[in-house]
């Protein structure tokens, strides 16, 4: 197959900014391979060794920062303080665990006649395949504990942003992480990504994007049993009761429903009010929405910038057509640039905002009466990522929490990612988790060994 080329576009001005060569199947096998070769040793490098690159990639990283937060500007619109922080990320993932390493404890199991200890073993190539939403953070959320555990990564980008993943596989090299242990692969989803599922050398993959997209995958990772993490879409709900402090609540929802133009797998593009103080958060609302600074994404004071692509800006037009339910919008750039101006619905029921995810600055509010009703409306949904409960009552939030079917849900806050916290999503929202204490033990297998001590 003969290579072919990619134009990555400014989406705040549709620019072509570069033009990558994309991967083709055979520079994908050899890229696989080496890292299936470059895995034999990097299994062996000392846990202090191997710590102590993670924390030298971690550094090069930080003094990219700047770097790295404007390409990222450039090619995925984000704005300059997202970008800054995305990129930060990154280093704060890499440093945390490259304390792992060091701590990736096995057991030692009381058992009869001998010594019986477990080793947590790497798995070898792990396939990371990576959305445009969020470029930076989903692929070091795979790649550094992969990495930690001891094993050899080829990373995927979105097509539509590769150019900060490129340069972070700069930047390891740079550091000291040896060739063929973090390999970036830019190249098509269903060239690149598909053989990660069928390449019988990796052995793992993990996958970030659509539902659609994500069961194909776990369906082709089972012909060879082949372990998948898999973090996919949401619906989340933001649940305010009559209780909370509704200056706040209406103050926050912008960023929970809006924050990178809606396109957050977390976004809470469900806004549930209690119906006895329904119209008037909604008249807090208004004026906040009105008055979102969308706009240039390198702006330091700009909230919002544009959509990452034409097919995204029609994909979510299409849930806002003439007649819409529209409460009230704010404003966003004309011309050039996939611009969505933030959009409040009042929808019926039944109506499909309240289902589909749209990705993008859309977010329906509808009234709920009780704790019943509002878990009800919630759970009715067949994702289960993220969702904020806002009220003053501790019990109240509690029994919300324990009812609400979902992975990551946070109390008077729209908070959902630390990097030392578990993320993932129930129902089809995902398999697996990342980040948190544990996210070692997805990147490797339990061996258990028996020593006899029999005379
Ligand atoms: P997507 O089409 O599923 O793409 C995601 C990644 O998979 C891209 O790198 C894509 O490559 C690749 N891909 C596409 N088809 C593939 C195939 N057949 N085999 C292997 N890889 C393949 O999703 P998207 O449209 O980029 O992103 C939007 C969706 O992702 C939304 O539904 C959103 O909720 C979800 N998402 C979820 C999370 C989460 O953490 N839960 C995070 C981000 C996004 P190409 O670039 O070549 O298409
Ligand atoms: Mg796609």
């Amino acid at each position: 197959m003969s290579s072919s080329t990619y134009e990555v576009l400014n989406p705040a001005t549709e620019e072509v900014i570069h033009t990558l060569e994309l991967a083709t199947l055979e520079e994908t096998d050899r890229a696989i391979q080496k890292a299936a070769e470059a895995f034999e040793t990097w299994r062996q490098v000392a846990p202090a060794d191997r710590a102590l690159l993670l924390r030298r990639f971690a550094a090069a990283v930080d003094s990219d920062l700047e770097n790295l937060a404007q390409l990222e500007v450039l090619n995925a619109g984000h704005t300059i303080g997202n970008a800054r922080w995305e990129a930060g990320n990154v280093r704060d993932v890499l440093s945390y665990y490259s304390a792992a390493p060091e701590r990736h404890l096995g057991q030692q199991i009381p058992v009869e006649g001998g010594i019986n200890v477990t080793f947590n073993e790497p798995l070898g190539v792990v396939g990371v395949i990576v959305p445009w939403n969020f470029p930076m953070p989903i692929a070091a959320w795979g790649f550094a504990p992969a990495l930690a555990a001891g094993n050899t990564v080829v990373l995927k980008p979105a097509e539509l942003t590769p150019m900060t993943a490129v340069r972070i596989g700069e930047l390891a090299r740079e550091a000291g992480i040896p060739e063929g242990v973090l390999t970036i692969i830019p190249g098509k989803g269903s060239v690149v990504g598909e053989r990660f599922v069928t390449h019988p050398a990796v052995r793992k993959v993990v996958f970030t994007g659509s539902t659609a997209v994500g069961k194909r995958i776990m369906a082709g990772c089972a012909d060879q049993l082949k372990p998948v993490t898999l973090e996919l879409g949401g619906k989340s709900a933001n649940i305010i009761f009559a209780d909370a402090d509704l200056g706040e609540a209406a103050a926050a929802a912008p960023g929970g429903a809006f924050d990178n133009a809606g396109q957050d797998c977390c976004a809470r593009s469900r806004i549930l009010v209690q119906r006895s103080v329904y119209e008037e958060f909604l008249g807090l609302l208004q004026p906040i929405v009105e008055a979102l600074n969308v706009g240039d994404p390198g702006d330091e004071s700009s909230f919002m910038g544009p959509l990452i692509s034409a097919a995204q800006h029609r994909t979510v037009s299409g849930y806002v057509p003439e007649g819409s339910p529209v409460a009230f919008r704010g404003s966003a750039p004309t011309g050039r640039g996939f611009w969505f101006p933030p959009t409040v619905l009042t929808p019926s029921p039944g109506d499909r905002v309240m289902y589909e995810e749209i990705f993008g600055p859309v977010v329906a509010v509808v009234p709920f009466d009780d704790e019943a009703d509002a878990l009800r409306l919630a759970n009715d949904s067949i994702y289960g990522l993220s969702g904020s409960i806002w009220t003053r009552d501790v019990g109240r939030a509690l029994r919300m929490a324990r009812g609400l079917e979902s992975g990551n849900l946070s109390v008077n806050s729209h908070s959902s990612v630390r990097y030392s916290t578990p993320f993932g999503g129930f129902k089809q929202s995902g398999l697996g988790r990342e980040l948190g204490p544990d996210a070692l033990n997805a990147f490797t297998e339990t061996k258990n060994v028996f020593i006899s001590t029999r005379a």
